[in-house]
């Protein structure tokens, strides 16, 4: 593997590897081919601890599922602020040689799937922007929606943008403001942009980390205790991360909220307030890992509740409920408890395609679904099966599968969703093909039912999947939810027409 460092801004260099074995970007390309939605990004941040770096990298391995395509570290040593990226999972790029130039008691850390920018190392983050106030590195979960605007003043103003990341955007209002102090600079930034931001920030002696007024994203705070000193202070995209680095959940970082830990210790301030919550729904649905709690309620839980409710609207007689693996499995359990059918794993995914598998031409392309999963025929023969999965988006690769199962002997196949149907693009970090390519934009339930030739098709409603994941934000209130990508109504006023207007 050849390497390369720059300085204390360094790359992992494997475009040698990424040549000999179709890892990295080509993997990435041939993910986006598949038919689920992608997740957006992982953020980590660290405060306060002597190897920050190597709990960064705990942090991330434990948010690989939010983002297979870069991963980066930054530290600060109170002095220098380092920074290494690189493409492809974070136990490709961090091996021990490279831990080994990341110093200090502090550490941010980003595991990306690009929504926005070009899907490269330039735009792999921590981004790392020298300013008046000293550098500053950023890692960014998230997506804006006003950045063409934006962006074009700044350039007209003189700005010169690194990379193509709309995160970058964030860090270079911080370098040009007006404001008198760092905190105050990062408060009026904030303000400015408007969409989907869970960011942490570093500077070379201080953490920041913050929420955009509406909450899309998650992001938790953690605390390990230090018997002999200052705690050290962590920040999650999901509560997962925490478990692996022994920190215990303190709360979540507010919607409009921006917290700044230094050594004296954790303060906080409210730079926007009076929006109205709409964190992202689909992070119950499938993006945040079961093991997490986020938005104040388990994951788990409002999967659990989504598959009994699913069971209730549109039970259907049955003698096996068979999960989608792995997303749907959760649900499925709750739809076999509350339905009395028997749950049975009669769909086995292989765990080791996906990334690493060439897929380089049309005629070999059918193979991809029958790779990633195989049904139990033992199971199947005979049997009228109801399917749990979490979401159709084309409907190509729900068809294979129903079509798997009828040929592994099935007497009926029913599929159901357990969320209702995606019929608007995401536009607040979320890959979604766009209004023309998702099938329920423009065909009607009866219409994909016979698309994906299953028996019956039915998804969870909308007010059914918002009591799922009924959850009080800390002020005792009903948090409120997006919805957007299932109702068309999107939270924020800026959102491309274009992509809202109907398909013809
Ligand atoms: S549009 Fe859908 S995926 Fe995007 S933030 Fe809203 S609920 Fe989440």
């Amino acid at each position: 593997m050849q390497k390369l460092f720059q300085g204390v801004e360094g790359v992992v260099d494997r475009s040698e590897e990424l040549k000999q074995n179709a890892s990295g970007v080509a993997a990435v390309r041939r993910a986006r081919s598949t038919d689920k939605l992608k997740e957006e990004c992982g953020v980590v941040a660290i405060h306060g601890h002597p190897d920050a770096a190597r709990m960064a990298y705990l942090g991330l391995y434990a948010l690989q599922h939010r983002g297979q395509e870069s991963a980066g570290i930054a530290t600060a040593d109170g002095q220098k602020l380092a920074n290494i990226k690189g493409m492809g999972l974070v136990s490709e790029i961090f091996t021990d040689d490279v831990m080994d130039k990341l110093p200090g008691p502090m550490a941010i850390g980003h595991t990306r799937y690009s929504t926005t920018g070009d899907s490269a190392l330039l735009n792999a983050q921590p981004i790392r922007v020298e300013s008046t106030k000293g550098l500053i590195a950023i890692a960014h979960n998230g997506n804006l929606v006003n950045l063409g605007n934006l962006r074009a003043a700044m350039e007209r103003d003189g700005v010169y943008f690194q990379t193509t990341s709309d995160s970058e955007m964030i860090v270079q209002l911080i370098a040009h403001s007006n404001a008198g102090t760092l905190v105050d600079a990062i408060a009026d930034s904030l303000k400015t942009v408007e969409g989907a931001f869970s960011i942490v920030m570093m500077t070379r002696d201080r953490i920041f980390a913050a929420r955009d007024p509406r909450g899309f994203r998650p992001l938790s705070m953690g605390r390990i205790k230090n018997p002999d000193g200052p705690d050290t202070i962590v920040f999650a995209s999901e509560t997962c991360a925490f478990d692996l680095l022994r920190a215990e959940y303190e709360r979540d970082v507010l919607p409009g909220e921006l917290v700044m830990v230094t050594e004296d210790g954790v303060t906080s301030r409210q730079y926007a307030s009076g929006v109205a919550q709409s964190s992202c729904i689909f992070e119950h649905v499938y993006f945040a890992r079961p093991d997490s709690r986020i938005y104040g309620r388990w994951v788990q839980e409002s999967r659990d509740a989504m598959g009994r409710r699913l069971a209730r609207e549109s039970g259907v007689p049955a003698d096996v409920i068979v999960p989608v693996p792995d997303s749907g499995v959760t649900a499925a359990i709750g739809y076999a408890e509350e339905s009395g059918v028997p749950f049975r794993f009669g769909l086995i995914r292989n765990h080791y395609v996906g990334r690493t598998f060439i897929q380089p031409e049309q005629r070999v392309r059918d193979f991809g679904v029958k790779l990633k999963l195989n049904p139990v025929r033992n199971l199947l023969e005979g049997k009228r099966v109801v399917l749990i999965d979490d979401s159709i988006i084309r409907g190509t690769t729900s068809r294979k599968i129903v079509r798997m199962v009828r040929g592994a002997g099935a007497k009926e196949v029913h599929l159901r969703i357990s969320c209702p149907p995606t019929v608007s693009p995401c536009f607040y970090g979320v890959d979604t093909p766009s209004k023309r390519d998702l099938i329920a934009a423009n065909h009607s339930i009866e219409g994909i039912r016979q698309y994906i030739e299953a028996d019956s098709l039915a998804y969870l409603s909308l007010g059914g999947l918002l009591k799922c994941c009924a959850t009080k934000n800390p002020s005792g209130e009903d948090a409120g939810y997006c919805t957007a990508c299932y109702t068309g109504v999107y939270p924020t006023d800026w959102v491309d027409v274009r992509e809202i207007l109907a398909a013809q």
